[in-house]
């Protein structure tokens, strides 16, 4: 059977060590996030998590979501009740602003237990979590009115959020939507249309479900200029605020998918469903954007839940299993055979998981700390800052810690032999519910398409060059530190191959665009090993610091220091071969015929 216990102690070092979260005191909410309010908080998500959601992951998992033939949908047993000590428990309105029923605490804080939750149970957590993206678009767009009369219910749980933009025909490309808006002379719309892939569509946890559509008024213009943003409810909402009567959405099938069988994926049905509109006509597109940006960080940070989880798994099985004899000599000699903990491949497998997961973490808190202080602070100039940075770090932190997130499922399964293969150990769930996350959000070649074609060249590359001013700056400042050289050394030669490959870019595509398509996906994950080192850099710089300090966590901190040295030797040297890839341009890669594919 799987095992879970959620990583607290790496969270605390990671919020208070490592990022100094005390040093924000001065941005809104982050006063009353005190060192003691957040080990009591990140204490709780974790008994959260393991004592009530992870429970009920593998039977989740093979039970499913079931259809009837209403159309209405039950999501598998035990779901509904540990949904609603969720709620009881105040989790979905963690970051949100008080006045709209919130607790108005950091982002970072709301980031840090989501991960917790994810790894316990995936599935489940993404009903209230697509809620929150719905939350933060109609913040940002909606209407005073609309903020009331939705955004509080939602933040209660009582309601839940979707967000419909996939049409059978387009996901990648929302240019080619067809779903219609039809003005109605009361100023709300009817929206008809087909949409599919909708997670937590349709289902029976909550009073009532808030779906943000995309769509087209009639006679808007063709392609993505032509996008509108609007809420249908599943019930129509009263001026009171009561729930009245059930709107022309309805929910035509679900998906019999690889993964995450408790979550419900929709097929949703709009037959002239009620629609108001989010902020101004045609300009949907941009509002969506809030909910996907914020959504793209919780597809990171699945990744690196289900990474977490199935490492700690991997590693508990691998301290029980005996197989064969240490290649040094017996290390368990009352037994016919030692522990596989004790071959050298089996460390391997474990440490570059491992090394992957804490500075993962750190890079998941770094950059929702960016998000926060975007947002939050007074200072105009910090914020830009931080915006930038934030740009730059989502579709690094969506495809990488995805891509890393799966195969690294796939190598703690590894560790399991053939049992890995059988369901009942828990690991071949992890493998099925970590593929979805580099496929939904914006698969993952879009999201390094997003990053070489868009990101990059913003502002004159003002944003990039933030990242790297960040990263350089740090590794000279420690330039003097002996005993950081060897991390510092590493970072820095990651670096100098991550702008190398980026001037490359500025010379060989603005000429043959298919020179930065074929280089996409080498380069976001040259630049996410470089970031991963970056966050390993600080985390050894803040072990050594704590260690010097007299800190009694002794062995905590010296396993810090012998993953990041791993990291370092292990992982780092692989920034040369993503930067020869990207040199070796696209003709190669687009020689062939279509036909002779
Ligand atoms: C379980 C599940 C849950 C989902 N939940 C939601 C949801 O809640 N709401 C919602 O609206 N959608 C949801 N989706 C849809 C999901 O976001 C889309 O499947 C995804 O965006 C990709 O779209 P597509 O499947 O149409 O693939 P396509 O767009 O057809 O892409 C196919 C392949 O081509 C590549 N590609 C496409 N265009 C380009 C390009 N320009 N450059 C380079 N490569 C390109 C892609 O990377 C991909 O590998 C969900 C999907 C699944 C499976």
């Amino acid at each position: 059977m799987p095992v879970y216990k959620a990583p607290v102690e790496d969270t605390l070092f990671v919020l208070n060590d490592v990022l100094g979260l005390e040093k924000y005191n001065n941005l809104p909410g982050f006063a009353d996030a005190t060192p003691d309010m957040i080990e009591a908080i990140t204490g709780e998500a974790a008994r959260l998590s393991e004592e009530v959601l992870f429970p009920l992951n593998l039977s989740g998992d093979q039970e499913g979501c079931t259809r009837h033939d209403d159309g209405s949908v039950t999501p598998p047993k035990g779901f509904k009740q540990a949904y609603d000590q969720y709620c009881e428990g105040g989790w979905s309105g963690l970051s949100v602003p008080e006045e709209f029923g919130g607790q108005g605490l950091p982002y970072t804080l709301h980031s840090a237990v989501g991960e917790y939750m994810s790894s316990a149970n995936m599935a489940l957590i993404m009903y209230p979590g697509l809620t929150n993206g719905a939350v933060a678009a109609i913040l940002v767009h909606g209407s005073d009115a609309q903020k009331t009369t939705y955004v509080p219910n939602m933040v209660s749980g009582k309601w839940s959020g979707t967000m419909n933009l996939t049409e059978p025909h387009c996901g990648t490309d929302l240019g080619m939507l067809r779903t219609r808006a039809v003005p109605q002379p009361d100023g709300s719309y009817r929206i008809t249309g087909q949409k599919i892939f909708i997670s937590a569509g349709e289902h029976d946890m909550t009073e009532n479900i808030i779906h943000l559509v995309l769509a087209r008024i009639e006679g808007a213009p063709e392609g993505t200029k032509g996008i509108s943003l609007f809420i249908v409810p599943k019930f129509l909402v009263g001026a009171d605020g009561s729930v009245g009567a059930r709107n022309g959405v309805t929910c035509g099938a679900i998906e019999h998918k690889m993964g995450i069988h408790g979550n419900a994926t929709c097929v949703l049905n709009h037959d002239d469903a009620v629609g108001y509109l989010i902020g101004a006509e045609n300009r949907g597109l941009a509002a969506m954007f809030v909910m996907m940006n914020e959504a793209r960080l919780g597809v990171g940070l699945q990744g690196l839940a289900i990474s977490e989880a199935a490492y700690q798994s991997a590693a508990s099985y691998a301290r029980d299993r005996v197989q064969g004899r240490s290649l040094t000599g017996p290390k368990a000699p009352d037994k016919k055979a030692d522990p596989i903990i004790v071959h050298a491949d089996v460390r391997r497998t474990l440490m570059q998981i491992r090394s992957v997961n804490e500075a993962g973490r750190a890079f998941m808190l770094y950059t929702a700390l960016q998000s926060d202080i975007a947002h939050r602070s007074p200072d105009e100039a910090e914020r830009q800052k931080a915006d930038d940075i934030l740009s730059i770090m989502t579709p690094i932190l969506k495809g990488v810690m995805t891509d890393r997130g799966f195969e690294n499922a796939v190598q703690a399964q590894q560790m399991f032999g053939g049992h890995g293969y059988i369901e009942e150990h828990g690991m071949s769930q992890y493998v099925r519910d970590a593929r979805i996350a580099m496929l939904y959000e914006g698969a993952n070649g879009v999201q390094a398409m997003d990053l070489v074609g868009r990101k990059l060249a913003a502002n004159g590359g003002r944003a990039v060059m933030a990242v790297f001013k960040e990263i350089g700056d740090f590794c000279e400042d420690n330039r003097g530190d002996e005993r950081l050289a060897p991390y510092t050394k590493a970072i820095k030669k990651g670096l100098n191959d991550l702008q190398a490959s980026t001037m490359w870019f500025m010379s060989n595509a603005m000429a043959k665009p298919d020179n930065a398509g074929a280089g996409a996906t080498d380069y976001m994950h040259l630049f996410g090993v470089v970031i991963l080192g970056f966050m390993w850099g600080k985390s050894a710089k803040a072990a050594l610091e704590r260690i010097e300090a007299g800190d009694s966590r002794t062995d905590f901190l010296n396993n810090k220091l012998v993953t990041a040295m791993f990291f370092m030797e292990r992982l780092m040297p692989e920034t040369a071969l993503r930067k020869a890839r990207i040199e070796a341009g696209a003709d190669s890669v687009m020689a062939l015929d279509a036909a002779a594919f």
